[in-house]
């Protein structure tokens, strides 16, 4: 065959994905899985989201609609975050793209050249190495352990910038480690992003998912020139179990916002139109999506907590209590195993599926999703534990 381009052959397929996909296997194959790799919520859609997108179906909201996104939703965004967060933009400022991924790598593209430097605090999002690897730019990789509470520093920051760094990415509450930043804690590193002239892009999706009373801040409310700075990456799937609608929106600075836009006329136009009238719905009843939004946070935070305290009773586990998204990162590395290794006996031995660390960018810990039944999880982690006993 014809060789395949760099492009092709310089992408990682996504980890996170392959572990699921393999446990799917498994569990098909009849084996009793206990998952802990989606990153996805186990509720169903709530009803009026889907009331609302049946109904535009049936009214033939079946046609292209504007790249950026329907007028009414991008309208509905830009309440939301004046409501959420004092923050002022046009409904022109948003970008609606088939996916929070998909807003992502847009707004890689839009801000990086090949050859600039964007830092990513690890333990990182699997995408996000990859997504500026194919914008033709560098990934420049700060690991933030434990000892931080997987916090980048400012002086980590600082040390990590050279003159061809455009971007830094941001990621509270964080997918894997379900790590927080306070106000101090971001304000100190927007400010060294600002001091360099950086963009900022804030990936968001988890905004809604804090427990304990951690809130969710945003680098865009800090200051004007913080709000020129940033561009804001969010979406449905995760706040609403609207994973398969495939929605995710973008807020920038106008020229930015009109780059993306430009990037995506060319590349899918707009996201599924009768999803868009959907994603009106679970922003504009509010009262409904509240509702349906407490309800999943009640449950995600007694697994959080349950599986974070069956977690440190295992000996040789250490595990920090996440305040945010539904993700628990214990630390695994007293066994002298890699974690790619941990990970592929514990699924042939006990039929759990964890994700290892080091897709993440950090050795020696696993990433377990929570958003799955109270049943898995209990079963799951006493498995873990009878796993963890045979390797001491
Ligand atoms: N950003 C983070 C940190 C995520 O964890 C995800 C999903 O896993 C996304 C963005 C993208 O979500 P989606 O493309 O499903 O909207």
């Amino acid at each position: 065959p014809a060789p395949l381009s760099s492009w092709a052959l310089n992408v990682s397929p996504s980890p996170t994905l392959a572990v699921d996909a393999k446990a799917k296997a498994l569990a098909a194959a009849g084996e009793d899985v206990c998952g802990f790799a989606a990153g996805e919520p186990d509720f169903d859609t709530p009803e009026h989201i889907k009331d609302a997108c049946i109904a535009a179906l049936k009214s033939g909201k079946t046609k292209y609609a504007p790249t950026p996104g329907i007028e009414p939703l991008r309208q509905a965004l830009a309440d939301k975050y004046l409501a959420d967060y004092g923050l002022k933009y046009a409904p022109s400022q948003f970008i609606v793209s088939p996916g929070g991924k998909f807003s992502c790598y847009l707004t890689i593209l839009a801000t990086c050249s090949p050859g600039d430097e964007v830092i990513i605090p690890a333990p990182f999002w699997v995408s996000y190495p990859e997504m500026v690897k194919l914008a033709g730019a560098v990934p420049k990789l700060v690991l933030a352990d434990d000892s931080t509470g997987f916090k980048l520093t400012p002086a980590q920051l600082e040390a990590a910038i050279t003159p061809k760094t455009r971007l830094l990415i941001i990621n509270s509450p964080s997918n894997p480690t379900g790590a927080v930043y306070t106000k101090p804690e971001l304000e100190a590193l927007t400010a060294v992003a600002l001091k360099h002239n950086l963009y900022i892009m804030s990936d968001e999706i988890y905004e809604h998912l804090t427990y304990d009373g951690a809130k969710h801040y945003s680098p865009a409310t800090f200051s004007k020139e913080a709000f020129d700075r940033t561009i804001i990456v969010s979406g449905f799937a995760k706040t609403y179990a609207m994973t398969g609608w495939r929605l995710g929106t973008t807020v920038a600075p106008p020229h930015i916002a009109k780059a993306i836009s430009e990037l995506q006329s060319q590349m899918t136009s707009n996201a599924t139109t009768f999803a868009q009238y959907g994603a009106v719905a679970a922003l504009k009843e509010k009262e409904k999506t509240d509702a349906a939004l407490k309800t999943m946070l009640v449950a995600f935070d007694r697994r959080r907590k349950f599986l974070h305290s069956e977690l440190n009773k295992i000996p040789g586990i250490k595990c920090l209590l996440a305040e945010g998204a539904f993700y628990l990162f214990p630390n695994i590395s007293s066994f002298g195993l890699s974690s790619v290794d941990f990970c592929s006996r514990l699924l042939e031995a006990e039929k759990v599926a964890a994700v290892p660390g080091s897709a993440f960018g950090a050795e020696g810990y696993l990433r377990l999703s929570y958003a799955t039944s109270d049943e898995i999880i209990a079963k799951g982690v006493s498995r873990l534990a009878k796993f963890c006993a045979t390797l001491k």
